[in-house]
């Protein structure tokens, strides 16, 4: 049982290569996947594949901190028809970002914002990204009233004071094949003072690449290098393998009879 809890598998990068990429994906063991909409013109991509691939596909509808100005006038009601039509539907990958150029936090605040609130509202996981905005991110979810309570940071790349924060708001994490660079060195420290219950595995694919792995596309990240993901991560945070999966199926809410 493997379980990808962060991929972008809708990305053009993808497209003449996506069927083989997820008959390689079962092939080698993962049964799910979260895919995560970035702007309004990929979801119904993400919807086809969610449909196309029911047992392996959980959708996840948000807008992306780098892609706010691509959207239109109606984005919230878009956002809430497929949250509506699809009850296993998570929301994100949306978020705060004061690392990219041009970058405008007084636009992202209140888009993130509602965000949460449809979180809270329909009951849905929520997948944050934060890049350089964690005061930002800590005073918008300290100042709201109620929180959603499954909120998963992925590719977290905080402190870990920021992380203890976090953990006090009922925040799961994600580790990327990416932190297994030598480089990122810190940031695994990080994860080893996490507690294990909270920790989700990701590919982020087609971003984040490892630094060794089964799968060349270039410059692109495999979504089938989960499962060796999976295995470094748990040698470098020594966490059985298993306790991965059974975290994304709780945070995802999958019942253990599905797989
Ligand atoms: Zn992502």
């Amino acid at each position: 049982m493997l379980f990808d809890s962060h991929n972008h598998l809708q990305t053009p990068r993808f497209d003449q290569l996506r069927d083989d990429l997820i008959s390689e994906m079962r092939r080698v063991g993962i049964s799910r996947c979260v895919i995560n909409g970035t702007t309004e013109s990929d979801w119904p991509k993400v919807k086809r594949l969610a449909q196309d691939h029911p047992d392996l596909v959980i959708p996840s509808y948000g807008l992306h901190p780098w892609h706010l100005k691509q959207r239109s006038d109606h984005w919230l009601d878009t956002l809430v028809g497929l949250l509506t039509e699809s009850p296993n539907a998570a929301i994100g990958e949306c978020g705060l970002d004061r690392w990219f150029k041009d970058h405008d936090i007084d636009l992202q605040l209140p888009i993130f914002k509602k965000h949460l609130d449809l979180a809270v509202h329909y009951d849905r996981p929520i997948t944050v990204h934060c890049l350089k905005a964690w005061g930002h991110l800590l005073a918008t979810l300290k100042k709201s009233t109620v929180l959603p309570t499954r909120l998963l940071l992925h590719s977290y790349s905080g402190s870990l004071q920021t992380a203890r924060e976090l953990l006090k708001l009922g925040a799961h994490f994600s580790f990327s094949g990416y932190f297994l660079h030598s480089r990122k060195a810190k940031v695994r420290e990080i994860f080893r003072q996490l507690p294990p219950d909270r920790i989700l595995v990701e590919t982020d694919a087609p971003d984040m690449r490892p630094p060794s792995s089964n799968y060349q596309l270039e410059d692109l990240n495999h979504p089938a290098n989960l499962p060796d993901i999976v295995d470094q991560c748990a040698k470098v945070l020594n966490i059985p393998v298993e306790q991965f999966a059974q975290n994304s199926r709780n945070f995802f809410n999958i019942a253990s009879s599905q797989k």
